[in-house]
């Protein structure tokens, strides 16, 4: 069975290369005929780990190639989900599986809601990838890749494929509750890295404004019906600062670089669940509105 992998990104890349490194069917899905030419002149996916660099000739093909899609990973931005499964939805065969590896929540639903009958597994990544140069991809941080699906606790029958490439995955049944916990992380941490213009260490001189996030957090998901993923939320928060003090933060990245963030399905997103379940959680709405006014200033989209 092909791996379909859509977005030769830093996460797509990563995937990418690892399985066809164990041998693995995979074939890329590129945006158009412009990006696919330069990927066919890049001649391949190159993986730098440990310093060391190696080119796969991974196969690539557009969106509206002809053959049918049985296994899709989908490795673009949150906000680039909806419309990404739109353009390869009429490909799917009957059945098909695809993993969202999406960061944040809220784009799951749109894709699920657009694909009614197929599975959509979720996955939750805390492994590190970046781009220094086209179809180039550093394997940065090890970490793990936790998959499920909301609607159904069997596993699918493919999670040795995952071992073989040397994925490190876990299947859990709690796949919800592992997203919320990172959403909570996400917002009690990336936005006042952005407003303050530090690293994740800088926020301990932030103590009482990281510590009533944390508590208005903690409201927000026992409300949402996610007591796990509040349990000692402000204490994880603490620790994650700490072991990655010297680290900037994924939204202070792509703010420092001019890049579009993924707010929406993260401070965004705990913004709208606060509102429809009538929680008056004043800190992180305040939160958002310094967040969205940054943003704004620098000309970088609300949304
Ligand atoms: P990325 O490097 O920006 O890659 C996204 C890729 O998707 C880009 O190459 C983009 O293509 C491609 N794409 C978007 N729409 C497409 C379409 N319609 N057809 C084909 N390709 C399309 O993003 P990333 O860092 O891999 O992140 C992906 C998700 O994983 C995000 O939600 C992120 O938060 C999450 N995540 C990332 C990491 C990490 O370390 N990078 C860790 C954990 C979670 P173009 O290049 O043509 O724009």
């Amino acid at each position: 069975m092909t791996w379909h992998v859509l977005g030769a990104g830093s996460l797509g890349s990563l995937w990418a290369t690892r399985l066809a490194r164990a041998g693995l069917p995979v074939r890329l899905i590129l945006r158009n005929p412009q990006r696919l030419a330069a990927y066919r002149q890049a001649g391949g996916l190159t993986l730098i780990e440990a310093g060391q660099a190696r080119q796969y000739a991974v196969a690539a093909e557009l969106p509206q190639a002809s053959t049918p899609i049985h296994r899709l990973l989908l490795a673009c931005k949150a906000y680039d989900a909806q419309d990404a499964v739109a353009g390869i939805a009429g490909r799917l065969a009957p059945g098909a599986e695809l993993l969202l590896l999406q960061n944040g929540l809220g784009s799951q639903d749109e894709v699920a809601q657009a694909l009614p009958g197929q599975r959509c597994l979720l996955v939750s990544s805390t492994e590190g990838a970046f781009r220094p140069a086209e179809f180039q991809v550093v394997f940065a941080g090890n970490g793990q890749n936790w998959l499920g699906d909301p609607s159904d606790p069997r596993p699918p029958t493919w999670l040795d494929e995952l071992q073989r490439a040397g994925i490190p995955h876990q299947w859990t049944p709690d796949i919800l509750t592992r997203l919320w916990r990172k959403l909570a992380l996400n917002c009690a941490i990336n936005p006042l890295t952005v407003l303050h213009d530090c690293r994740n260490g800088g926020l301990a001189e932030h103590p009482a404004e990281v510590a009533t996030l944390c508590a208005e957090l903690g409201e927000l998901l026992q409300r949402c019906g996610q007591p796990a993923a509040a349990d000692n939320l402000h204490e994880e928060v603490q620790r994650v600062i700490h072991a990655t003090a010297a680290n900037y933060s994924s939204m202070h990245q792509d703010v420092a670089l001019g890049r579009r963030t993924e707010i929406s399905y993260l401070l965004g997103y705990a913004c709208a669940a606060a509102q429809r379940h009538q929680l008056h959680l004043p800190h992180l709405l305040q939160l958002q509105q310094r967040l969205l006014g940054h943003l704004q200033a620098r000309g970088l989209p609300v949304n």
